[in-house]
């Protein structure tokens, strides 16, 4: 019996040490932040920003309010005026708590435009809450501040258009496929 626990024990030695050595030799995966940067994933939640109509020059969102029903944290609140006679809406004010969001992208995913986005710039921290609620301007701000290193010429969120999801329920712009130009 006794023996039968020395084998265990020492064949257990020699299989973490086996592991030991067979890392020693391998690159270490640590990153030391923040002189070297970290590599993100495609369309990681990061920072919100509403995105700029590189058209109009103004935000994309046509006030539908599907972000501001769907969010669970409730930290979205819009104010818009509705044209009388065309009955077209048209933003006011946009406002996110962002020490409110979980970061869940329900917002981003029911948006039928592609207008709001959890970008992939997460260096930002303030110890002023009032700087970490971000107003159109501010949200409009963030956008340009996160393409402006952006090294595609089109951007587009896969949130905006998820799979999986019948194409009947899809905004028209959604089936379409959602990108913004970023530069020529
Ligand atoms: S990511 Fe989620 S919690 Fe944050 S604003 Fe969007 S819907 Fe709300
Ligand atoms: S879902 Fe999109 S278009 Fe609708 S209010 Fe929100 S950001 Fe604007």
């Amino acid at each position: 019996m006794k023996k039968e626990i020395k084998y265990l024990l020492f064949k257990d030695l020699i299989k973490g040490l086996s592991i030991t050595l067979k890392n020693f030799f391998k690159t270490p995966v640590t990153v030391q932040y923040p002189k070297e940067k970290v590599k993100l994933y495609p369309s990681f939640r990061g920072r919100h920003a509403l995105v700029r109509d590189p058209l109009t020059g103004d935000a994309k969102c046509v006030a539908c309010l599907k972000c501001q029903q769907v969010c669970p944290s409730r930290c979205i609140d819009i104010n818009y005026t509705t044209d009388l006679e065309t009955g077209a809406r048209k933003l006011i004010s946009y406002k996110i708590e962002a020490l409110r969001c979980i970061y869940c992208g329900y917002c981003e995913e029911v948006c039928p435009v592609g207008a709001i986005v959890l970008t992939e710039w997460f260096e930002y921290s303030s110890r002023n809450k009032e700087a970490l609620i971000f107003d159109k301007e501010a949200l409009l701000k963030n956008w340009d501040e996160f393409i402006h290193s952006y090294p595609e010429k089109v951007y587009t969120n896969k949130y905006w258009n998820l799979k999986g999801i019948p194409e009947s329920n899809k905004s028209a712009l959604k089936r379409e496929g959602i990108y913004v130009k970023i530069k020529d």
